[in-house]
């Protein structure tokens, strides 16, 4: 979607720092090795062929020629060490992360920065580089061993950080680290406030729900009882972390089975947007029933992603209310239900849009797949389904974008229509008008089907056959979204991207 006016009010991404850049007193940059909204991370070392002498991290001498190996003030080793150098440039929220590293808390769930500086304009914050992942390239689901840990782990961290006076603006998977033994760490977080004793009771909740909100896209849909707790935290139930933990105990205790992972999913900001206006979700509707859904919110900053979140939610919700009561539903109904569940995205996008004065809108597709057997299977827009049956991509969805339809009048070749300037003008989207027609394909599903449905920033960056080969080369599903996203940053990543894969049993 095209960004729009109102992404001007967001501060651009900088430039990246290039291989060699030299940074403050001890850091020279390998290469930046990822983007998210509001970060750039960076990989980087203390080898400086600049400096004739060598500084020790252990007691801070800067007396030791670069050729030795080891300090010679306390006999510390002294070879390479490397760090994860993380840059923000978001202006606000320099003053809170500085009086955060101020208070150096330790905790073992916590990589605390160890060197914090200015340069060129942005704050970049350092911390020791072990090996570790970013959270970001994990795709969904976990594991429920490793969910339920994380869960734990972050919310003993986040009443250590309230505790000790850290209010946090906001929390997301780019704060999380994984070791490589799949343990998630804490660190750079988003800070709001520091206050001189603890977080005020009344400020002690909207972590909660942050945490609530990734521990659920990390939850298999299959997994129905913690999947609704999570979103329950999400919604705002609980008040703070020690009564998430409480809760999260009585959970523990049921022991939850490993559901069989046939799903994946996965959303990227990009290389170019600042903004991921993509979003996505999955429900268990009633047991057997499953609704996939992922949605391109268009309209600029406070308004894609408000869009495309409310249409995810509301059609998930919506969806879920109608079938809760329904016994053996028919395919009429299920097609009833999911038409029904977009009109009220629809409208309550709309809604919203008049009473903030403002345009926005979203693509959506959906996959509601009944018993293995059915997928009934909906868009609005260009986010596409696409279903692989025996080695072979076939799309299921027809684009509602002037260039599809060019091309269905033979007008254009697909192959024009990809780099067509104007490829991003939709005929239809959700919520941009009272009454929304929907498009719903039958797929009778065979064994081992999979779907793939995703935004444009994929299908726009990877042409059909690579998809193909990715979906072909690799049978987990996590490691497909994520070579998937991987591919369309190959392609330019000048999109979000957003996938998910549905799987069903092989025969
Ligand atoms: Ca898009």
């Amino acid at each position: 979607m095209q960004g729009g006016l109102a992404e001007q009010h967001l501060i651009p991404r900088p430039p990246p720092f290039p291989p060699g850049t030299q940074l403050s007193e001890h850091y020279s940059v390998e290469g930046l090795v990822r983007l998210s909204e509001g970060r750039m991370f960076y990989l980087a070392n203390d080898d400086r062929p600049d400096r004739p002498r060598k500084f020790c991290w252990e007691c801070g001498s800067d007396e030791t020629p670069r050729a030795a190996a080891s300090c010679v003030r306390c006999g510390a080793d002294l070879s390479p060490r490397r760090f994860l150098i993380s840059v923000r440039w978001e202006t606000s929220g320099y003053e809170p992360f500085a009086a955060f590293f101020d208070k150096q808390l330790d905790h073992p769930g916590l990589v605390s920065p160890v060197d914090l500086f200015f340069q060129d304009g942005v704050l970049c914050s350092v911390t020791p580089w072990g090996g570790e992942g970013l959270m970001l390239d994990e795709g969904s689901p976990l594991g429920m061993a490793q969910v339920l840990e994380l869960a734990q782990r972050a919310t003993g961290m986040l009443a250590f950080l309230q505790s000790n006076g850290v209010r946090l603006a906001t929390l997301t998977r780019a704060n999380f680290l994984v070791r490589r033994d799949g343990q998630f760490l804490l660190f750079d977080p988003e800070v709001a406030q520091v206050y001189e004793g603890p977080v005020p009771e009344a400020h002690r909740s909207i972590e909660v729900a942050h945490l609530g909100a990734i521990l659920r896209r990390y939850t298999p849909a299959t997994a129905v009882e913690v999947h609704d707790f999570f979103l329950s935290a999400e919604e705002g139930t609980f008040a703070s972390p020690f009564e998430f933990g409480r809760a999260l105990e009585e959970l523990l205790a049921t022991e939850p089975e490993e559901p069989p992972v046939l799903t994946g999913a996965m959303s990227d900001v990009g290389l170019c947007r600042v903004l991921n206006e993509d979003n996505w979700g999955w429900v268990c509707l009633q047991p057997g029933i499953f609704l996939y859904v992922v949605a391109d919110g268009m309209g600029g900053h406070e308004s894609g992603e408000v869009a495309s979140e409310m249409a995810v939610s509301t059609i998930c919700h919506v969806a879920r209310e109608r079938l809760r009561e329904a016994r053996d539903p028919s395919d009429e109904t299920l097609e009833n239900v999911l038409d029904e569940a977009f009109q009220a995205a629809n409208n309550t996008i709309k809604d919203h849009s008049i009473r903030m004065g403002n345009d926005m809108g979203t693509t959506l597709v959906a996959a509601l797949v009944s018993q293995d057997r059915l997928a009934l299977v909906a868009n609005v827009g260009d986010s596409r389904a696409y279903l692989l049956r025996h080695n072979v991509l076939h799309q299921v969805t027809r684009d509602h974008s002037l260039v599809a339809r060019m091309v269905e009048q033979n007008r254009l070749t697909p192959e024009e229509a990809r780099n067509h300037p104007h490829s991003n003008i939709l005929l239809r989207t959700v919520g941009t008008e009272r009454n929304v027609d929907i498009d719903i394909f039958r797929v009778e599903l065979e064994p081992g089907d999979q779907l793939l449905l995703n935004s444009d920033g994929l299908w726009g960056e990877v042409e059909d056959e690579d998809l193909e080969a990715v979906l072909n080369h690799y049978s987990d599903p996590r490691l497909v979204c994520r070579e998937l996203v991987r591919a369309a940053h190959h392609g330019g990543g000048r999109d979000n991207i957003t996938v998910l894969l549905v799987g069903t049993p092989k025969g």
